[in-house]
């Protein structure tokens, strides 16, 4: 159960510890709320975010990307994009910023136990992904294979370093890398994250598969794993809109008779298909 204070809208300092520098535009901050107690308190799910304010620059819904299961900081990981996330990208650790949350769903814990994992990501997408990776591999009697593919614009963008070598050496996980644009120096495949795909060998019945990353990959992904036989609740994504209040409240981020900040953001394929989300029509692919 998170910790809260009775009002939801009150940002609550918490300073910058370390600053992460994972690619050209995006930082990992890892932070500890200045109050100590609220910060031993504090608990989340993987897949929840929270609201994140920068005096003067405003707020934005940013994925915790830690897990749950290292308590004690929480990490952002944030791409510079606009206003706030740009003042984000230019603090340095000691400086206080503001948190509201935890806010919105998690991935499905329960649904996830004991069976294999494939998590495909583009980009930030490994973020809440990152969350979650994480989670299963501290879990002492998980089960299940765990597959992670990560696809960058180049390998300069390849961000998650830490996280990728560390998967890339655990006897548990297959983590492979692409990227869509080779450099020199880089030795791996070269393609779009679904190029993967057909390196690994899946247990369909067996395996849930996660996503997060840039709308078209999600499509093109969805796509390939429905055709593959996938039962389309055994798909699991994250969905991002613009958000003011993360509570539920405004109505700012609604989509179809969902409000991506209460009813989501990870959502089923299955919940995708009955919301008919446009972005991620698979049909017309
Ligand atoms: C649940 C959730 C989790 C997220 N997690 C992360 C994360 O882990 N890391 C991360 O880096 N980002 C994450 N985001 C995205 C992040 O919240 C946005 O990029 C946010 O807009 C950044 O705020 P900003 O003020 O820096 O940029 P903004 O000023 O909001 O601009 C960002 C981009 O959005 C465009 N834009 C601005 N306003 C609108 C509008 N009203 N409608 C459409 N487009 C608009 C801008 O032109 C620009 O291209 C997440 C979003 C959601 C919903």
């Amino acid at each position: 159960m998170a910790y809260r204070r009775a009002n939801s809208y009150l940002p609550i300092p918490a300073r910058i510890i370390e600053v992460i520098v994972e690619n050209s535009q995006i930082r990992t901050f890892v932070l500890a709320f200045v109050d100590e107690e609220y910060n031993r308190n504090f608990t989340h799910s993987p897949g929840q975010f929270m609201m994140v304010s920068v005096p003067h620059r405003g707020e934005a819904p940013i994925s915790i990307s830690s897990t749950p299961s290292r308590p004690g900081v929480i990490h952002l990981s944030v791409r510079r994009a606009g206003w706030l996330t740009t003042a984000m990208y230019e603090l340095a650790a000691g400086a206080v910023i503001g948190l509201r949350g935890p806010f919105g769903t998690s991935f499905p814990l329960e649904q996830l136990q004991g069976r294999d994992l494939l998590f495909v990501a583009g980009g930030i997408g490994l973020a809440p992904l990152r969350s979650v990776i994480n989670f299963r591999l501290d879990q002492p009697d998980a089960s299940g294979k765990v597959t992670v593919l990560y696809g960058s614009r180049t390998p300069a963008d390849i961000a998650f370093r830490t996280d990728l070598d560390a998967w890339q050496n655990h006897p548990a996980v297959t983590c492979l890398l692409t990227v869509d644009e080779s450099q020199p120096g880089w030795t791996g495949p070269v393609g779009v994250v679904t190029t993967l795909l057909d390196q690994i060998e899946l247990d369909i019945p067996r395996t849930v598969a996660l996503l997060c990353g840039p709308p078209l990959m999600i499509r093109f992904v969805l796509a390939k794993l429905s055709r593959a036989g996938f039962d389309s609740r055994d798909i699991i994504t994250t969905l991002e809109r613009h958000m003011k209040c993360g509570l539920g409240v405004c109505g700012h981020c609604h989509m179809d008779d969902k409000l991506i900040c209460v009813d989501g953001p990870v959502f089923s394929h299955a919940q995708l298909l009955e919301m008919e989300v446009a972005e991620l029509q698979i049909d017309r692919l």
